[in-house]
């Protein structure tokens, strides 16, 4: 396993210092499975300012469509050889077709009736049933033999400096022949992998992080924490790996319940960083392949000026694919190991 870094120094001269000489430090990481490459710079305390929610928050009730009482109403419904009662739901979670489909079998699932949930009041419990819903749903599609029925996926948005458009906690959730670029990339790349050391990546990663501790958070069940040595995000990157899992159908719900453990530990701290976003997806083979294990990536989400509302995607991230990273993911991992 190689974890590969390119040093880097700009020297400039301090006007207000009577042009002392400074020496700025940063560095390129490359991902120990694809190359892709991520850029340790602009060091900086992570530490933002939370919103005053209820103004963010106000009279978005109004016209939200998962709100309990709209989403029976105006939320379209599956043809009947898909989900023949229209919706699927458990409790009051609702899972439904995605007016803005982004495949062929493209969902949303509603986490509940509340409208707006603050992120440290995500339960382990209600994240666990509803990703186990969501499996419910992925189950049915597979048993409908639906040739879409290849890889399972959950994308999560959580408030808007995610992507989100919709306060009310929801999951964006498909069944797709496609896996989307990185995916793809890291099912090619495990392959690979496989085919050259005769081991499999993932195995490998997760004994080598745990062994040297620098990015490992902890296990909890079969599932491995860790924050990722090349994050995408600008607060890092969390990483959970499943042992022995290669999809999302492979998951327990017991596994469920561990996922949604450590993913509540994980926002308990990232709140303290005023953190109150992120994205995270799941990543799935296929049931055959081997060379691959399911895992998910947390990426808490931010501004880089939270005054004038700057997000934290610049066009070295949106263009050149290269993410910046605020502080070394190995420090990162000692402020969330408090809460693990
Ligand atoms: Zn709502």
């Amino acid at each position: 396993m190689k974890f590969e870094v390119i040093k880097k120094e700009t020297v400039m001269m301090i006007p207000q210092q009577e042009m002392a000489e400074r020496r700025i430090s940063s560095e390129i990481r490359l991902d120990p499975l694809t190359g892709r490459t991520a850029r340790i710079c602009h060091f900086m305390n992570l530490q933002w300012e939370k919103p005053d929610f209820n103004a963010l928050v106000s009279g978005t009730e109004s016209w939200c469509p998962f709100c309990p009482d709209k989403v029976h109403a105006i939320t379209p419904c599956f043809p009947k050889n898909l989900i023949p009662e229209g919706r699927m739901q458990k409790n009051d979670m609702v899972i439904f077709p995605n007016i803005a489909p982004y495949d062929t079998i493209s969902a949303v699932a509603i986490y509940g009736a509340r409208h707006f949930i603050p992120m440290t009041e995500l339960t382990p419990s209600l994240m666990a049933s509803a990703f186990g819903f969501a499996q419910d749903f992925f189950r049915r599609i597979e048993n409908t033999g639906h040739p879409e029925s290849v890889y399972h996926i959950v994308n999560w948005n959580y408030m808007p400096p995610s992507g989100s458009s919709i306060i009310h906690p929801h999951l964006q959730i498909f069944s797709s022949s496609t896996a989307p670029n990185l995916m793809r990339q890291e099912l090619e790349a495990s392959k690979r992998y496989m085919d050259n050391h005769g081991s499999c990546f993932w195995e490998d990663l997760t004994a080598t992080e745990m062994k040297t501790g620098e990015r490992y958070l902890g296990r909890i069940g079969r599932t491995h924490w860790m924050t990722a040595y090349a994050p995408m995000g600008v607060a890092g990157d969390v990483l959970a790996v499943l042992e022995d899992a290669r999809c999302t159908l492979d998951l327990t719900a017991q596994d469920f319940q561990d996922i949604a453990a450590g993913l509540s530990k994980v926002m308990a701290e990232y709140d303290k960083m005023g953190i109150y976003s992120f994205n995270m997806n799941f990543f799935t083979g296929t049931g055959t392949d081997d060379h691959f294990r399911f895992h998910l990536l947390f990426s808490p989400r931010t501004f880089f000026s939270q005054k004038l509302g700057t997000p934290d995607v610049g066009a070295l991230q949106f263009l050149f694919n290269e993410s910046i990273c605020l502080a070394h993911p190995e420090e990162i991992r000692d402020t969330l190991k408090q809460g693990f």
